[in-house]
């Protein structure tokens, strides 16, 4: 069944591979009877419900999590917000001013950002006209020093998902690891790949409550990959990256599964309709189809109809310094109230 195997011992940062990890007080203790005393971590002893450190493995949740993903404990890990699960992975396997990673633009910006605050050099290789990567460029950019692949699927800002066909083949071509970012999984068809980390050695998935599942305010992003790599990342995260009240929350309503089946398709529904409408806007000349709760559109002038609608209060994002996506807009689908005013501000400008 395995794919592709591969020695962590050759990727990892070699002082992290040395690293003797900080042990907390509720590292060494994960107990909770009632009888118990607690003196060992210098809490305060009155009940504020959040006067205790937060548990840092997060057993509870990730409990739900190995049900709901059908993985084991081992290949999750946990951070605050998938942007520090991202910034980990930098930590973790990129020796600054030496290693490099690549990246596939149009894309996420976070990447490009995160590897500037490590020092890793950012070989970006374009997608092509149709937004799928190009696997001979990107397997040519590689050297003995390329240690991450991002690939987003969904893409943000573009909309559209990557071919299984394409991932598979940088799976099996890339000799670093490949991070496939499912930020919007949730709202396209195609299955997600933590069902296939079985197979791949390189593959890290990663994924956040913060899009359909509506908890962007809580900072929950999680991290699916072999047991190895893993093990590793929670040698470096901080103790206690997620804290009490995200845990609490993101138990609450992670379980309640009909809650986000009923938003998500209120938000898949509204997607079909705002794209039937935005065809019909004269200024928009191109409506990429979208498998994310977002769309991008191709408009006569990206700046002049960002500032209009800006005066008709819709704030959308213009992505037209990105490449490919020249006089471009990502719009994010609304509730029905906000789509609707949307449109009327389209119409006003148009
Ligand atoms: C929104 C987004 C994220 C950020 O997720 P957080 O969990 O909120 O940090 C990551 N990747 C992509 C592609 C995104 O669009």
């Amino acid at each position: 069944m395995k794919k592709r195997t591969m020695k962590l011992t050759n990727l990892v940062r070699p002082s992290i591979a040395a690293l003797k990890p900080y042990s907390s007080a509720r590292d060494e203790y994960q107990g909770s009877a009632a009888s118990m005393v607690f003196l060992d971590a210098n809490e305060n002893p009155f009940e504020t419900k959040v006067n205790r450190y937060p548990d840092p493995q997060q057993q509870q949740l990730k409990g739900v999590l190995t049900e709901k993903r059908g993985v084991t404990n081992a290949q999750i890990l946990l951070g605050n917000g998938s942007d520090e699960v991202l910034d980990l992975l930098f930590r973790a396997f990129c020796e600054p001013s030496q290693d490099n990673i690549i990246t596939l633009p149009p894309t996420y910006g976070m990447y490009s950002v995160l590897a500037g605050i490590n020092d890793v050099e950012n070989r970006e290789v374009l997608l092509t006209p149709e937004f799928q990567p190009d696997i001979e460029a990107i397997l040519n950019a590689q050297d003995a020093r390329s240690k991450l692949l991002f690939i987003c699927s969904p893409n943000n800002p573009t909309g559209n998902s990557i071919s299984e066909e394409k991932i598979v083949a940088l799976l099996e071509g890339f000799n670093g690891l490949v991070v496939v970012d499912e930020a919007y999984i949730d709202f396209a068809e195609t299955p997600s790949w933590v069902a296939r980390l079985h197979e791949y050695d390189n593959l890290v998935v990663t994924q956040t409550l913060s899009k359909a599942y509506g908890m962007a305010g809580i900072r929950l992003g999680m991290c699916y990959a072999n047991p190895e790599v893993i093990s590793i990342l929670n040698k470096i995260k901080p103790p206690y990256n997620v804290n009490v009240l995200t845990q609490e929350y993101a138990l609450r309503y992670l379980q309640n599964e009909e809650n986000f089946d009923n938003r998500k398709n209120l938000i898949l529904n509204e997607k079909e309709l705002l794209s039937k409408k935005l065809l019909q806007v004269g200024f928009i000349s191109k409506i990429y189809s979208s498998n994310a709760n977002f769309i991008l559109v191709k408009v006569d002038d990206a700046n002049r109809r960002y500032t209009e609608l800006l005066n008709e209060g819709v704030v959308v994002r213009n992505r037209s310094t990105q490449p490919l996506c020249h006089d471009t807009l990502r719009i994010t689908v609304g509730s029905p109230d906000e789509n609707k005013k949307l449109l009327t501000a389209m119409k006003t400008i148009s």
